[in-house]
């Protein structure tokens, strides 16, 4: 007999897996399709770091959506983590955006301009800094104090979804997606290297994948993939007090497992171009990131040259034109619905984008974020391959 769901969910990342537990959790009826393991895309490979202040989130929806999102991990890590038995490492602490020059300290106050009516933080000078964490280093000119950030292990949380998911009575199944069946502009169904599945409701949430389905929708899906790298530590010193961040530097964070994670690699000015952007996903890990990667921490605490690499994470961001994800329906479709080119916010924004693609599935339209426009498929509708490098100007993860 043939196999049927309501809804198919393609790619069991972060964001594949948000979705299946939404709408599982809404009593749909879904099919969690993944063609190689939960995890086995960039999310598994990921900071998982859950900060509104970096440069990503503008002004605005995206601003908007970034901490509705946030607010869902509140109630949701803990309902994960008593569903499945799992600790996600989820941890709130306050945080520090570090600058350790002039452009850096401009760069921070000019986004506080617009962050500070809605997020607890405020400028602190070197001294103040060195008081709560006496280790950085002595170049450090001044910081952005704010009073909760959010980290969590990614990897973890992908498969405590896929598992949250399974118990609320969705099915995960591994199979690659090979095309759709459709009934003119109705999806019916896909294509899979078994058989096909037959469903009222397709999500496509394939990550740097998702561009394959262009050709099947005759629609532009315009992700690519934005590689990143990053590096676990053990630090034999005590665990940082805060989460910490630079522009130029990335991040540098205590996890609740003991490591130290460092990172990111990809896109930020002085990274090479052949480094992080490539035509397919990247799991290599490279010496020149290693490099880079170490010294970034060096410059920012010093004592970090006593830490021994445990290990290093390669994976590829998907990548959207102007970074923002993709996620709504399909045009032309009946049927057929985005959650996609999350760019380097795929963690933080995958609970609300469950949350989003559940509504419009299950009702037509979503409230969560009043004006969706700015995330629509159809920004897209006359793209033709863009500039995707102002999307990748800047990674703070
Ligand atoms: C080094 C690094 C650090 C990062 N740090 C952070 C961070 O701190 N915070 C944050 O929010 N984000 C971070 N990101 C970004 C984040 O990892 C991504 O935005 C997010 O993981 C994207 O999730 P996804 O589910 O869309 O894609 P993926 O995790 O790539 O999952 C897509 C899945 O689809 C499957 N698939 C593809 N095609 C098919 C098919 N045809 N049939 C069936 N299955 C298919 C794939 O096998 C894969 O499992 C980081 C990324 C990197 C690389």
């Amino acid at each position: 007999m043939a196999e049927t769901a309501d809804v198919v969910v393609i790619g069991a990342g972060v964001v594949g897996c948000s979705v299946a537990y939404y709408l599982a959790r809404e009593d749909v009826n879904v099919i969690l399709l993944e063609r190689e393991a939960i995890g086995s895309g960039a999310s598994a490979h990921a900071t998982g770091s859950l900060s509104l202040l970096g440069a990503e989130f503008t002004a605005g929806a995206s601003f908007h959506m970034a901490r509705a999102s946030y607010a869902e991990f509140v109630q949701l890590v803990p309902e994960l983590e008593t569903a499945t038995g799992m600790d996600l490492l989820y941890q709130r602490r306050p945080s520090l955006r570090l600058a350790l020059d002039d452009e850096e300290a401009d760069l921070i106050k000019s986004l506080m301009v617009w962050q500070e009516p809605h997020v607890e933080m405020h400028w602190i000078d070197a001294q103040e800094v060195r008081s709560i964490e006496p280790r950085l280093s002595l170049n450090i000119i001044g910081a952005m104090y704010e009073d909760e950030s959010a980290q969590l292990d990614s990897y973890r949380f992908n498969l405590a979804l896929a598992r949250g998911a399974e118990l609320k009575g969705a099915s995960v199944l591994y199979r690659e997606v090979t095309g759709l069946v459709t009934d003119g502009p109705t999806v019916r169904g896909v294509k899979t290297a078994g058989e096909d599945i037959h469903c009222d409701a397709v999500v496509v949430a394939a990550g740097t994948w998702s561009r394959a389905f262009s050709s099947w929708l005759d629609f532009p899906v315009p992700v690519r993939p934005m590689k990143g790298e990053r590096l676990l530590l053990n630090y034999p010193g005590e665990p940082l007090p805060v989460l910490i961040s630079s522009p130029k530097r990335g991040h540098m964070i205590s996890r609740k497992d003991g490591l130290t994670s460092v990172g990111s690699t990809g896109g930020r000015d002085y990274d090479e171009k052949e480094l992080f952007l490539g035509e397919e996903f990247d799991r290599q890990p490279t010496e020149t990131a290693r490099l880079e990667l170490l010294q970034r921490a060096i410059d920012v605490l010093p004592d970090l040259e006593r830490a021994e690499l445990v290990q290093q994470l390669a994976g590829s961001r998907p990548l959207s034109p102007d970074s923002k994800p993709i996620i709504g329906p399909a045009p032309g479709w009946k049927g057929v619905h985005l959650a996609t080119g999350h760019t380097t916010k795929g963690i933080h924004l995958g609970p609300v984008t469950g949350r989003i693609i559940a509504d419009y599935i299950r009702r037509g339209s979503t409230d969560v974020v009043a004006d969706m426009s700015e995330f629509l498929p159809d920004r897209f509708a006359d793209f033709a391959d863009g500039d995707y490098l102002t999307a990748a100007r800047s990674v703070d993860e």
